[in-house]
């Protein structure tokens, strides 16, 4: 049998090597990055509702739906609620307080590198189209903001600008986060999208996008 020179099982071992580590840092832009995702609402909260449509059931499937994008470019992701229950899983005497308490306490727990507190908002007008809230006080919270929300704009044709808030999620978090607002319920052709598998997709894309160009806006180069 003809002797296989070992120079050239080392080379094509290195080939190989470098196309696999090359192959992750394509598709793994995300990889060690921790996220939580937080569900607005759940439980005895519906949230916004319009007839049968809840915000808080369509707030979980945005998220799963986020989860598996985020997931796909290496990150670990966590979410606050997996199923219909609130933070304090009880079925009875509801208090937003305990909820958002608990809500609180869990993202920070993950110390993730940033979470989205994810909504849909509602309005007596015609309003539609995206919103990013951010802590009055948090520079970071702004800049973060400020990618997500032009990564949507494309997918919700948004006209509304980034705007700071005190919700209690972004204000008593020691973590960085944003609270997403992806559509308005109350206007029926928004809705329709909302409830659409192919639309929530087309949110957890473009949220990203977002948030691999912000994380991303901290590399330097030499
Ligand atoms: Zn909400």
């Amino acid at each position: 049998m003809k002797k296989i020179c070992p120079i050239l099982i080392v080379c094509l071992l290195c080939v190989f090597i470098l196309q696999q580590t090359e192959s992750v840092a394509i598709t793994e832009t995300l990889y060690g990055r921790v996220i939580v995702l937080d569900p607005g609402h759940g439980g005895l909260d519906n949230g916004a509702s319009v007839g049968s449509t809840k915000e808080d059931e369509l707030n979980l499937k945005i998220c799963f739906a986020l989860k598996e994008e985020l997931e796909a470019k290496g990150a670990t992701v966590y979410l606050t609620r997996t199923d219909d229950n609130d933070m304090t899983n009880r079925t009875y005497n509801y208090s937003k307080q305990d909820d958002m308490y608990l809500r609180v306490m869990k993202i920070d727990e993950y110390k993730p590198d940033l979470f989205l507190s994810i909504h849909l908002n509602s309005s007596t007008s015609s309003a539609w189209g995206s919103q990013v809230f951010y802590y009055k006080n948090s520079e970071e919270g702004k800049r973060l903001a400020e990618y997500i929300h032009e990564a949507m704009k494309p997918v919700t044709g948004t006209r509304k600008q980034i705007s700071t808030c005190s919700f209690y999620v972004v204000r008593a978090t020691q973590s960085l986060g944003v609270l997403v607002e992806c559509g308005f319920i109350s206007n029926a052709n928004e809705r329709g999208q909302l409830k659409s598998a192919k639309y929530q997709k087309k949110l957890a894309v473009s949220m990203t996008e977002g948030i691999e160009k912000y994380l991303n806006s901290f590399e330097t180069s030499y």
